[in-house]
């Protein structure tokens, strides 16, 4: 039995338009995000594998087929849960007072991670992640899926700028991209999760 398996969306493929097209997000979920689903649960078998054979040279590649694809898989789930057809605007409540004292303002904040998003170079995606050693909230620019962030933070808001995001509906202005993201944001998600972390105690 698979360890991993692709994630229903919660709303129909062409719930995102104009903002996002029904043809990326099909390809996007059914084709790219299931990669990373099949390539996670491969590179699992693999890994148990090597071990009972005691084969261990091929260590360092499956090391690093781990991260990109569980990772690739958890960015992707993230990314579905985080956008809704009635997104968009300003979070309120808890998440948004903690922007506001993190970062000084949502101003501040979108125009941080707009930048790291429209920064990447190759792939890679922007994040508002939690940061749980010292319980803020911090925007961290993934390189590929699982490169140049920090070790124990958590993504709540998650931005991916790979060409396929967005290449067959805004070719090379990716920040038409970016501004559309914005659009459909579910607030309400990222509320919950920043809920659900925020008493993570690392004991460090
Ligand atoms: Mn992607």
């Amino acid at each position: 039995m698979s360890t991993y398996t692709l994630p229903e969306l919660d709303y129909s493929l062409k719930d995102l338009e104009p903002h996002l097209s029904s043809e990326i997000l099909e390809l996007h979920h059914g084709k790219h995000h299931a990669a990373y689903v099949s390539g996670a649960n491969a590179t699992l078998d693999n890994l148990a594998e090597a071990r009972a054979s005691g084969d261990l040279s091929a260590l360092n590649k499956l090391e690093k087929d781990l991260a990109f694809h569980l990772s690739g898989h958890v960015l992707h789930s993230l990314l579905w849960k985080n956008l809704s057809p009635n997104g968009g605007g300003t979070p309120g409540g808890d998440l948004g007072s903690k922007i506001h004292q993190d970062f000084g303002s949502f101003d501040a904040f979108k125009a941080q991670m707009s930048a790291a998003a429209m920064g990447v170079q190759g792939s890679g995606w922007a994040s508002l992640a939690y940061e749980p050693m010292a319980g803020k909230l911090v925007v961290e620019q993934v390189f590929d899926h699982q490169g140049n962030i920090g070790n124990a933070t958590l993504p709540l808001l998650v931005l991916d700028m790979w060409e396929h995001a967005f290449y067959l509906q805004y070719r090379n202005e990716k920040a038409k991209w970016v501004d559309a993201f914005w659009n459909i944001v579910n607030w309400k998600d990222v509320e919950q999760r920043l809920a659900s972390v925020s008493t993570i105690d690392l004991k460090l």
